[in-house]
């Protein structure tokens, strides 16, 4: 299996299709690291943003003393950019697609890949939540195609996830994570194809509990953020987080996409009742300068030092420990990769198995069952009662490391 699909050695062209926020980014990176590197778009315009964008980034890095004048120049000398889509696949023996989020156009750009590429080459994709399991499907060699999700910006954030899905070969795995290596990133393995992989399936309840707590009335937005901020080092508070992302916009209207998703592991609840009221009103987070918080004159939302004195941060971790400990269950990713995503991924101050580990799982499985039990006759309940591997491990007191 995978006997037809390039290995490492062979590889010395990339190729992006997509030249947005993300394509760009990682075409910047993969030509820094000495790759012959094609970026095509449909719109041209947006190859010039492009263009500029990078060589503004490469000044930044030059200032920062990440690379030399000498390596950048190198870079942008073996970069393309082209709306012609079969000169920049032609000749790639990796491709990563970073088109719009829309199945329908990346299931086109999947079969033109197909016909368009060499028949060894890998095709990647970079979609944050669709199903790869059907792009690949659409091609005739399904085995060459699998996810590789990088995080906002390329050039700057270390972590990319190489999603697996059944058709895909340890081989080809394999080689894509050796691609992300040899790009200076560090490539965790999601083995299967689960929707939202494995850091934004942290993420969710991170963002999620604490709005329940805080529609319930229990705990205020400010107290929540402050404590997870200040008290557990979270770069953000998942409130001031949302708001920032546009969380709120991006988990009701992607509710209808999880709820039709048929792969391992996909989603089953209903969005926070607060979270829907706020998308009702438009609040979307600092774009819309409303979200949880209100941005009038304020690029940061007011969150004190002392608002979270007392708050159980544990309430919020329980969950996300919970989740993690299920994608271990599931043979969906390794304890160490789950906590490498959250530390790069999200900045997070440590990994939710190596929390759990610090506390203990007796611990974490009793704040559990505490979050679960205020869920109880709400569709909620079933994502936070504990998992098997979770109470086996209260039980025998082992840790996950
Ligand atoms: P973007 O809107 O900035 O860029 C999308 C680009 O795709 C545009 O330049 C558009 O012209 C181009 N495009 C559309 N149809 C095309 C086609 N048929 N062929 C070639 N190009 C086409 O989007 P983005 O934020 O760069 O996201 C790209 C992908 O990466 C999406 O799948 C997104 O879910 C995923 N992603 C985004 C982030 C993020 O933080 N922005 C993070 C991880 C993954």
């Amino acid at each position: 299996m995978g006997d037809m699909v390039v290995t490492i050695d062979n590889i010395e062209t990339v190729a992006v299709v997509g030249a947005g926020q993300m394509g760009r980014g990682i075409g910047a990176v993969a030509a820094l690291a000495g790759y012959e590197t094609y970026i095509t778009d449909i719109d041209e315009s947006q190859l010039e943003e492009a263009k500029e964008a990078i060589e503004w980034s490469y000044g930044k890095t030059v200032e920062n003393e990440a690379a030399t004048e000498r390596e950048t120049k190198a870079a942008l000398a073996s970069l393309t950019l082209t709306t012609e889509f079969d000169e920049a696949v032609g000749n790639a023996e990796f491709v990563t697609e970073a088109a719009v989020e829309q199945q329908a156009v990346k299931q086109d750009i999947f079969s033109d890949l197909d016909t368009s590429s060499p028949d060894d080459a890998i095709l990647a994709t970079n979609t944050s939540g669709l199903n790869i399991t059907k792009l690949a499907e659409s091609t005739a060699n399904p085995e060459r195609v699998i996810g590789t999700h990088w995080f906002n910006p390329p050039m700057l954030m270390d972590l990319v996830e190489v999603i697996m899905t059944e058709h895909t070969p340890d081989s080809v795995a394999d080689t894509a994570e050796a691609l992300v290596d040899s790009f200076g990133k560090t490539p965790i393995r999601c083995k299967v194809d689960v929707p939202s992989f494995i850091v934004n399936r942290l993420m969710r309840p991170y963002g999620e509990e604490p709005a329940w707590m805080a529609y319930r009335g229990t705990h205020s937005f400010e107290e929540i953020d402050s404590a997870m901020k200040y008290a557990e080092g979270f770069p953000m508070g998942p409130f001031e987080l949302a708001d920032f992302t546009g969380g709120i916009q991006i988990r009701v209207e992607g509710e209808a996409d999880h709820l039709e998703d048929d792969r391992p592991m996909s989603y089953d609840t209903a969005v926070c009742p607060i979270i829907h009221q706020l998308y009702e009103k438009g609040r979307y987070g600092r774009k819309t300068d409303a979200g949880y918080y209100e941005y009038d004159e304020r690029d940061e939302p007011h969150i004190s030092v002392d608002a979270g004195q007392g708050f159980d941060t544990l309430l919020v971790w329980a969950p996300i420990i919970n989740e993690a400990a299920k994608l271990v269950e599931n043979g969906v990713a390794s304890v160490e990769d789950i906590d490498i995503g959250a530390r790069l991924g999200g900045n997070w101050p440590m990994g939710p198995l190596e929390k759990a580990d610090s506390i203990g799982a007796d611990v974490v499985l009793q704040t559990l069952t505490t979050v679960a039990s205020r869920h109880e006759n709400t569709d909620k309940l079933v994502e936070t009662l504990p998992c098997d591997l979770l109470v086996r491990k209260a039980k025998t007191g082992e840790t996950f490391y």
